[in-house]
């Protein structure tokens, strides 16, 4: 993309409501657009980034063999009324509408009530399972508090999945895959050093649900860390006899603030019988339908990586999720305009995402701008290097220049 003529714009004043680095960071270097406490846009680059981190998630859930699909993000009453979910004093988060009828509705703060009620419809037998099957959506949650930036939305952006299985056995067969699918997505987000699998306080049915949970400062969650084992325990569970079940040591625990990426859930049977919701068994009987759920917080991911990932110029994100790859500067004369949107176009065709920062801005402006956006490279075309063929290249990380003909350019920043 050229940045002249976008409406990407690094920005110096900050809502002076915003208190979390993330939301300083990304509004400063025009990823979001704050709309109101915990209700931000995506601008294009911070679309980007989230749709490089959906992209990750996409190929280890299709991985494991879960098709995508997108829900409403209307809900109807009725169908969180059986398992007594509707009620304000159980879920203390709803945002709740009408239908000029009157009607209630409310907004998705969760789908797995109205996922089980289209299995319902969609599931007859044991032929038809076990299946599984997940979407990226928007869900809405009032929070009481929303301090955190994006790592705390009233509206945010969620990937939740879930599995319909025939038994508790082909349940935790995949329980077990998708927590390992879970711990790849981090590791290919870059984030896997940092994040834990952490027993935490469980769902309906089980003794645990899974945390995952991401070391850092701003998060809202205390756990305790082994990381040899390279496991945790949540404080909310955290006592000498979950450590001695655990098969943990209790000096080798490290407390640590962390922030809940992902958390996944197994219901067992207790959600189908709830709702009702049976398939026919091979040996003819009727049998509820097993489920598990798994979530990741797709924009907190992106706030706790601007958190975890930053200097004093701004936002250092890792290669895989990075907006783009590359932030192409010239400076001087006409022919280095030229030799710039040359680079622009090779790179563009190559399938390397680059902001070209064609602007009528001082060089020195562009220099920080660069660095605030967290572009992996920059790739300064000047008079006096390109003559030769060559382009200096700083990566975000380093503070040496390196000078590099096409090339090698290529060879650095080009996709596998
Ligand atoms: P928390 O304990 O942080 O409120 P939760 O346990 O209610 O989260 P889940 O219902 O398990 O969250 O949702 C799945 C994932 O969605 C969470 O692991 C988290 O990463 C993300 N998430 C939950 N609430 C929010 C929110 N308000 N803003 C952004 N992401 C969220
Ligand atoms: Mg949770």
């Amino acid at each position: 993309m050229r940045l002249s003529g976008n409406i990407t714009k690094t920005i110096k004043t900050i809502p002076s409501d915003e208190q979390a680095t993330n939301a300083k960071l990304l509004i400063r270097a025009g990823f979001i657009h704050k709309e109101m406490a915990g209700v931000y846009s995506y601008l294009p680059l911070g679309l980007k980034v989230i749709e490089n981190i959906k992209q990750i998630v996409r190929e280890e859930m299709n991985a494991l063999g879960a098709s995508e699909l997108l829900m409403s993000s209307l809900q109807a009453k009725d169908t969180w009324t059986s398992t007594k979910r509707w009620d304000d004093s159980v879920v203390d988060i709803w945002f709740k509408s009408q239908l000029k009828n009157g009607t209630e509705v409310g907004f998705a703060w969760s789908h797995e009530e109205p996922l089980m009620l289209m299995a319902q419809k969609l599931v007859q037998s044991y032929r038809d399972l076990p299946i599984s099957v997940y979407q990226f959506q928007n869900k809405f949650r009032n929070e009481i508090r929303s301090k955190s930036g994006v790592m705390r939305g009233r509206e945010f952006i969620m990937k939740d999945m879930y599995a319909f299985s025939r038994s508790q056995e082909e349940l935790d067969r995949f329980y077990a895959e998708a927590q390992k699918a879970y711990l790849k997505v981090f590791e290919r987000i870059g984030i896997g050093d940092y994040t834990f699998m952490t027993f935490a306080s469980g769902g309906a049915f089980t003794q645990f649900s899974h945390e995952f949970q991401t070391v850092t400062d701003t998060g809202e969650d205390t756990i305790y860390i082994d990381r040899k084992k390279r496991l945790a325990v949540n404080e909310e569970v955290f006592n000498d006899e979950v450590i001695s079940q655990l098969g943990l040591a209790k000096d080798e625990l490290e407390k640590v603030k962390a922030a809940e990426v992902g958390n996944i859930f197994n219901f067992g049977s207790v959600k189908g019988e709830q709702m009702g919701v049976y398939y026919a068994a091979e040996d003819g009987e009727r049998r509820p339908i097993f489920l598990s759920s798994y979530g990741i917080g797709i924009s907190r991911l992106m706030g706790v990586i601007a958190e975890h990932f930053n200097d004093e110029h701004g936002l250092v994100w890792p290669l895989p999720i990075a907006p783009v790859k590359v932030y192409i500067i010239a400076i001087g004369s006409r022919a280095s305009l030229n030799a710039a949107d040359e680079l622009y176009n090779v790179l563009t065709e190559q399938g390397v995402a680059v902001i070209y920062d064609d602007r009528d801005v001082r060089p020195g402006e562009k220099f920080a701008d660069a660095d605030l956006m967290g572009i992996p490279w920059r790739v300064v075309v000047s008079d006096k290097p390109h003559k030769d063929g060559r382009y200096e290249v700083k990566a975000r990380t380093e503070t040496t220049l390196k000078h590099m003909n096409k090339k090698e350019l290529l060879g650095l920043v080009k996709p596998e």
